[in-house]
């Protein structure tokens, strides 16, 4: 399982000191939503361009600064939900966020929990976001590997509204 853990914190690393879509979108069109966690100091800015006719996420681009877990994360979402549907990109924070939240059950111990975040996790495929798996080991840290979804699903709610 060391293996694992190396290729994780790589996968990690990679996308902290070339985080994808960096940079900003015109507003408007775009939508541009802001995100902060005063636990670790974590900034995260989303651009988030949605077209309205095919309720896509057309285009995303990210900026903040912060530590390499929200960072990581941040650029991991924006390469995940691009060019998705707004309903993809919802089920894709669900499951990101059971991944955290069946670790937190695990540690808790609680197993009913555990069988919702599985089902929910059940046939959306996460791919680097696996990465931040580790991250619950150290249950602080969490609030920095949900802090682009939750920003994600602010900026998604205000531009439904
Ligand atoms: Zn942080």
């Amino acid at each position: 399982m060391a293996g694992l853990e190396d290729l994780y914190r790589e996968t990690i690393l990679d996308h902290y000191r070339a985080p994808r879509n960096r940079g900003e979108l015109p507003v408007p069109p775009a939508h541009k939503v802001e995100g902060f966690n005063p636990l670790c100091g974590d900034e995260v800015v989303l651009y988030l361009e949605v077209d309205p006719d095919t309720d896509t996420v057309r285009d995303v681009k990210i900026a903040g600064q912060g530590c390499s877990i929200s960072q990581a994360s941040t650029s991991m979402m924006s390469a995940a939900v691009k060019g998705k549907s707004v309903a993809e990109a919802r089920t894709l924070t669900r499951a990101f966020k059971a991944l955290m939240s069946i670790h937190e059950s695990k540690i808790g111990g609680d197993t009913d929990e555990v069988d919702v975040a599985a089902d929910e996790l059940a046939g959306v495929r996460l791919g680097d976001l696996e990465a931040l798996q580790g991250v619950v080991k150290f249950p602080v840290r969490i609030k920095c590997a949900t802090l682009a979804w939750n920003t994600l699903t602010q900026g998604l709610d205000e531009i439904d509204a």
